[in-house]
């Protein structure tokens, strides 16, 4: 097969990683990818917006299956773009994808299914006043707000006083940082309990659990301070037990699936279950269209089954005779940042110490540039470093034994990843 993959985070490193180990696997292209996707396969100067200039390259390069990394092009609708012109994608449809692109779509479709979730409602510009008297009226603290479209993780703010929820929707009103994505505001009731996320993959009819992680999305130690892509993750979690993980799939995994195929919007690709654990059992936070990043660095290599295979056989709607198989190690992920990140950061500082890292782990790239042989660093989110245990206190100190031979000026990183699922552990 030759393949297109779309994306250039940690993400993309680690699909293509997993793909090349393929037997499957002929040519490997990645668009526009990074210095770590360079080395597995060839990197192409694609726009991921620029929808016909994919397709120019797919059919210039006789391109078997285009497998779309971040969420934008497909709530954008990259797929049916392609499919339409007869290539096979993996990723859902720009419908499909709605699950995560609104979380309007997402709640009443939670909701007309009986798929475990938060109370919610919703309101348009207008109607930004009344959802303040009815916020005030049931005086349940804390509220969550939420802009409906996607805004990169700062669309959602948990709001502890009434002065709070005024401040944010005089914010969300004034839509200059959240754009097309703040016209729609959803109010949901604060779901207590332990998050954690399970990975889906599914061909419209089929849905097979790949594998199920905690990430850390703060980027102070604690989770505190403000949210950021992810700082790490680990998998599997402890979180999830073998009963919980059969309720979440009988309660949320196979009503999201078929509910959609009874829709008339199969959906083909991965779906990321975030979930809270509650007392009453598991509820949907948020359903997300592709893997997580950095999740996907934690759980791929994890996988023992073929994924190319799994991803062809998803978009040929036979993954009924595929089986996912999972080894029994720990991983973890710990990210490696730009001291700054989420806000300001610099770039350009040289990364050493890559080639010192063990075989037994793994450097997946992110934000990284190479230039006259050597690598630097390029954005917030750098590398990611994954090692692996039998237990997670060994996947975590092996991680950590590695994170300490790579080197950059200003690298941040949190030293707790992995510590919310040692809690579990001791109890
Ligand atoms: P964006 O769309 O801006 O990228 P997102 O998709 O990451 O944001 P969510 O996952 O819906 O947004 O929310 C982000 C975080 O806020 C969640 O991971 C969770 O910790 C918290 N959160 C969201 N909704 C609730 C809720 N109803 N109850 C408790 N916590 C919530």
């Amino acid at each position: 097969l030759n393949v297109l993959l779309l994306g250039s985070g940690g993400r993309e490193h680690a699909m293509a990683w997993s793909m090349a180990k393929s037997d499957r696997l002929d040519d490997l292209y990645i668009a526009p990818g990074n210095p770590g996707t360079a080395q597995l396969g060839e990197n192409v100067d694609l726009a991921l917006a620029d929808f016909d200039a994919i397709l120019a390259f797919v059919e210039n390069n006789n391109i078997d299956l285009t497998v779309v990394g971040p969420e934008q092009p497909l709530v954008e609708g990259i797929t049916d773009f392609l499919e339409a012109e007869g290539h096979k994608v993996f990723g859902p449809s720009r419908i499909a994808a709605q699950l995560e692109g609104s979380k309007k779509f997402a709640n009443e479709f939670m909701k007309k299914n009986h798929i475990p979730t938060a109370d919610f409602e919703t309101y348009s510009q207008d109607e930004f006043d009344q959802a303040l008297s009815v916020i005030k009226k049931k005086d349940n603290y804390p509220v969550v707000l939420k802009a409906d479209g996607l805004a990169g993780g700062k669309g959602v703010f948990i709001c502890e006083t009434e002065e709070e929820v005024e401040k944010r929707l005089d914010e969300l009103k004034e839509n200059t940082r959240f754009g097309d994505a703040a016209e729609t505001l959803v109010v949901e009731e604060f779901m207590k309990g332990e998050e954690a996320s399970v990975f889906v993959i599914s061909d419209g009819k089929t849905a097979k659990i790949i594998h199920y992680a905690q990430d850390h999305k703060r980027i102070g130690e604690g989770d505190t301070g403000l949210n950021t892509g992810g700082m790490g993750a680990y998998a599997p979690t402890p979180v999830l037990g073998k009963r919980m993980l059969q309720r979440i799939e009988k309660e949320v995994i196979l009503p999201t699936v078929s509910a959609m195929l009874l829709d008339g919007n199969p959906y083909k690709g991965i779906l990321y279950c975030g979930l809270m654990i509650t007392e009453e059992g598991p509820k949907v936070v948020e359903y997300n269209c592709r893997f997580g990043d950095p999740e996907c660095q934690a759980i791929l290599p994890s996988l023992e089954s073929d994924l190319l295979e799994l991803m062809e056989a998803a978009a040929d709607q036979r993954l009924d005779q595929k089986e996912v198989r999972i080894d029994d190690k720990y991983r973890c992920c710990v990210v490696l940042a730009s001291k700054g990140y989420p806000l300001d950061y610099e770039k350009g500082k040289e990364i050493t110490g890559i080639e010192d890292v063990s075989d037994d782990a793994l450097v997946f790239h992110a934000g990284t540039k190479a230039e006259g042989g050597k690598i630097f660093t390029d954005g917030g989110r750098v590398m990611n470093v994954v090692g692996a245990g039998k237990t997670l206190p060994e996947a975590i100190k092996n991680t950590y034994s590695e994170v300490k031979k790579i080197n950059f000026e200003n690298k941040y990183y949190r030293s707790d990843i992995g510590a919310k699922g040692l809690a579990h552990l001791d109890e």
